[in-house]
């Protein structure tokens, strides 16, 4: 008997109907023979209503009473659809993350699972109950909730899948699959088939949106079976794996990510130990830094920028305010109005010219290209906010995606 992991979005069990729907889509699958595991997150805006409700009563509350509200909302949408599959005549049970055994650390907001104690969910499916799990929530060794970050339940399910040994983890969304870029920006854009890990890792980290991107590194290190598709319509989604089956693209994709904030350290000593200083504080702090530029000045000093999520904002200008302060720089700049447009392929480790593409649509375009950043298989611009749609559309056509 196989075992098949399905994990449906906020959109999917938004309301009465589309949780029905999705009852069937789970029922449809366990009547095919197999055992089911569904994931789900909260009906449609519940977590950002959650928040606000928050803010209302305190805006600074702790991240601790936050994670106790916000993992209410999956704990909603599981109970629901478990009372959907139980009017259908099928035998199920719904559980909270604590209850199956999600442990995690103890990061409230963006907490990291650390292992699953499958021994419930094992149970439940030998007496062949489906069995639905509310996505995003675990609990830590003191048994305070947590919650594992926003988008989180894709990595609830990929956790899950993983540790139950699955064989397969459909991820249910409301688009049918991974585009080669946003359809809702570049109408030409088209649905991808297949896609490897690494590439699908670097479009969700870039900003695709599909797939929380801890939940594609964690389908790659557990080699977990992974597919995209709608809950809505019955069309093939795109399939996630090691290596795919058709010739190798050299660029699958283009991705935007608008959530950055550019802040430069100007004119500090150009001396050894001052990176270390400014990227430690900031790790010391949790600030995630993405893009690193330094360049050198004259009479010995050099400028340093980089770029973080806008939530960080704060935080960051703080330290850095602290550093100029400490080491006689000239000044703090914070830049938000920017955009990360990026191409992604596993093609381009063995072309070359790839860059030189991208930068020649871009310069057609005259959109001015104010940081670079690269791996082996992708490449990063930072633009001006305003330049962002452009860019995206640009860059697909270039590459004739
Ligand atoms: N409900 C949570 C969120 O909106 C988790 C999820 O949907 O994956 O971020
Ligand atoms: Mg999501």
């Amino acid at each position: 008997m196989n075992l098949i992991v399905q994990k449906f979005g906020g959109t999917s069990v938004r309301d009465a109907q589309r949780i029905l729907n999705v009852a069937r889509i789970i029922t449809d699958t366990y009547q095919k023979g197999n055992n089911v595991v569904a994931v789900v997150s909260a009906q449609g805006d519940t977590t950002d209503d959650l928040i606000a409700k928050a803010m209302e009563i305190n805006e600074h509350a702790s991240k601790r009473e936050m994670d106790v509200l916000l993992s209410t909302g999956e704990q909603i949408s599981m109970s629901l659809l478990a009372m959907a599959i139980e009017k259908m005549g099928f035998p199920v049970i719904s559980l909270t993350g604590w209850q199956a055994g999600f442990l995690t650390d103890s990061t409230h907001g963006a907490a990291r699972i650390r292992r699953i104690h499958k021994e419930r969910v094992d149970n439940e499916l030998s007496k062949r109950n489906i069995v639905i799990i509310a996505g995003f929530q675990g609990m830590n060794r003191y048994d305070d909730i947590t919650t594992l970050g926003r988008g989180g339940s894709d990595t609830s399910a990929v956790a899950l899948a993983a540790a139950l040994h699955a064989d397969l983890c459909q991820i249910y969304t409301d688009v049918d699959g991974v585009y080669t870029a946003d359809p809702r920006l570049v109408p030409e854009a088209h649905k991808m088939d297949e896609i490897t890990y690494d590439e699908m890792l670097e479009l969700a980290t870039l900003g695709a949106g599909v797939l929380h991107n801890r939940s594609v590194e964690m389908a790659k290190k557990y080699n977990v079976n992974l597919e995209v598709l709608s809950s809505l319509t019955q069309n093939p989604g795109t399939k996630i794996k090691e290596v795919v089956k058709v010739e190798k693209m050299l660029i699958r994709g283009v991705a935007r990510d608008n959530d950055v904030a550019r802040i430069s350290i100007l004119g500090v000593p150009d001396l050894p130990g001052i990176a270390f200083k400014i990227f430690s504080r900031l790790a010391a702090k949790k600030v995630n830094v993405d893009i690193i530029l330094q360049s050198i000045g004259r009479d010995d000093t050099k400028d340093i920028s980089f770029t973080i999520s806008r939530a960080h904002k704060e935080e960051a200008l703080a330290v850095m305010e602290a550093i100029n302060e400490q080491f006689g720089g000239k000044g703090v700049i914070c830049d938000d109005n920017i955009s990360k447009v990026s191409i992604v392929g596993a093609g381009m480790q063995s072309n070359p010219g790839v860059a030189s593409k991208m930068f020649e649509a871009l310069s057609e375009a005259n959109i001015n290209i104010q940081m670079i950043s690269t791996s082996e298989i992708k490449i990063s611009v930072l633009v001006a906010l305003s330049d962002s749609d452009k860019a995206v559309n640009v860059i697909h056509d270039a590459f004739d995606l």
